[in-house]
């Protein structure tokens, strides 16, 4: 059909002043480059509301152009410092989820605490360092990686950084990668407690993202791959999260969420899709690249990343 219109989501997640940040090497998009990004997203399409999104993937609404909806993951405090300022001014809505452990704690995720970390030493210093101190606490650990997995997985990578991810964020168990991360983030980094109030928005920040017109929404409460939590474990990770978000943030008619992750292949699975319609979420994002027809799964929404997006 030739008219059948699509969804696009575009994911972002650092949006900085990159050469006058702290972390100048942190993979981000510079700000200047967010906003023309957006610009020509908004020449393109119409820029959708949580509302509209949902009336299309209802069928109850037939856009005359293509929708594109902005998502941002991770609660970072530039989403309310820097980018719903812009998006008010220009009358977009934008998605933003927040990982609860990571305000109600004030902690650090150790997705983060490798991204900065990486940020702040070079590459081969970093895995050195985070090898070592891997094989003193435990030297029985295998580190080999799946290679073509790791590429795969960490698209925007090379080939030994994305290696070094997958180690770190699926091969590893929790509270090994939490120790050795700990260790290396503390003699690099310093105090996670004042970083994290750095690096996230705090609650009153996000009920004020929602008073000018942006939507909150869940992205579990560690960010931890969820199906790796087993089944009750993901349950109880997304409900209090979930209770969280309501009891923290202002009422919305719709609450979304986004899976930690994203990918397909090891970030959610059934369970987590039951866990989340019973607690009441609306709809879903993957990282999986494709726009969405107005057939698609409200649970399995399709994403393309920021630099996926050329003009
Ligand atoms: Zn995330």
């Amino acid at each position: 059909m030739s008219n059948e219109r699509f969804l696009r989501v575009v994911n972002y997640h650092y949006v900085r002043d990159l050469p006058n940040s702290n972390y100048p090497r942190i993979k981000g998009l510079h700000i200047n480059a967010f906003r023309s990004q957006v610009k020509a997203l908004q020449a393109r399409y119409i820029m959708a509301t949580m509302e509209q999104t949902m009336a299309f993937l209802s069928g109850e609404f037939q856009p005359s152009r293509d929708l594109c909806l902005l998502t941002f993951d991770d609660g970072l405090k530039e989403h309310y410092s820097i980018v719903t300022p812009y998006l008010a001014e220009n009358n977009i809505q934008g998605l933003f989820f927040l990982t609860t452990a990571c305000i109600e704690e004030h902690s650090v995720l150790s997705v983060h605490k490798n991204h900065f970390l990486m940020a702040s030493l070079e590459f081969q210093e970093y895995r050195n360092a985070f090898l070592t101190n891997l094989a003193k606490i435990s030297p029985e650990t295998n580190t080999h990686v799946d290679p073509i997995k790791a590429a795969a997985t960490y698209r925007f990578d090379t080939q030994d950084v994305a290696e070094l991810k997958l180690l770190l964020n699926f091969h590893l168990n929790d509270s090994l990668r939490q120790q050795v991360l700990d260790g290396l983030f503390q003699q690099y980094l310093g105090d996670e407690f004042l970083f994290a109030q750095e690096l996230y928005v705090d609650w009153n920040e996000a009920r004020a993202m929602q008073e000018l017109g942006m939507i909150l929404g869940g992205h579990s409460h560690r960010h931890i791959p969820l199906p790796k939590l087993g089944d009750a474990g993901q349950r109880e990770d997304l409900r209090i999260s979930t209770e969280l978000l309501r009891k923290r943030l202002l009422p919305q008619q719709h609450l979304p969420f986004s899976y930690p992750y994203g990918n397909p292949v090891a970030s959610f699975n059934e369970i987590t899709i039951g866990a989340l319609q019973e607690l009441g979420y609306s709809c879903a994002f993957t990282t999986q690249v494709n726009p969405n027809a107005a057939t698609q799964d409200w649970f399995l929404l399709n994403r393309f990343d920021t630099v996926d997006v050329k003009f």
